[in-house]
């Protein structure tokens, strides 16, 4: 498979691995929103966060909780911003799952561009009933 990410893990493009555990490995984001900029990979390869089997998902959000305790502590943080996108039109370049864990500071002039939108109640009742049909399926 054509997989940067598989061949970080396989060794095959160099890299340095900040951290791992049974089911994830860290490394720094070579185009960085921030210094210090890191992702949480899944070892196994799933293309996104719709795949990452139940028994995985402790330990990858235990990576991810420890990796932001320590970039808050080396980095002195004031903030994180943690994310995973999914599919293409949220972002996503690289089709194997990861978690970008992204520095924030005062004033860093990062932005999360955020359109909000607004329900009447009557479309809140609906989106909320819509979701909540699957969630009880
Ligand atoms: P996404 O766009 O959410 O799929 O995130 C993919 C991320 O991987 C981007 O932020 C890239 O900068 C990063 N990236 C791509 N290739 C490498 C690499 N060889 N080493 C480290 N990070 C990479
Ligand atoms: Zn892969």
């Amino acid at each position: 498979m054509n997989c940067i990410f598989c061949k970080i893990r396989d060794g095959e493009i160099p890299s340095k691995i900040l951290y791992e555990n049974e089911v994830a490995f860290a490394i720094l984001d070579i185009n960085p929103m921030n210094f210090g900029h890191v992702l949480v990979i899944s070892k196994n390869h799933y293309k996104d966060i719709l795949e990452i089997p139940k028994s995985e998902a402790a330990d990858l959000f235990s990576a991810v909780q420890l990796i932001s305790k320590s970039l808050t502590e080396a980095l002195n943080l004031e903030g994180f911003n943690v994310i995973s996108n999914k599919g293409e039109i949220a972002g996503q370049s690289i089709f194997h799952f990861h978690f970008h864990i992204i520095p924030r500071y005062k004033n860093d002039n990062i932005n999360f561009v955020r359109s909000l939108k607004k329900y009447t109640d009557q479309e809140f009742q609906e989106v909320f009933q819509k979701i909540n049909q699957h969630i009880k399926k």
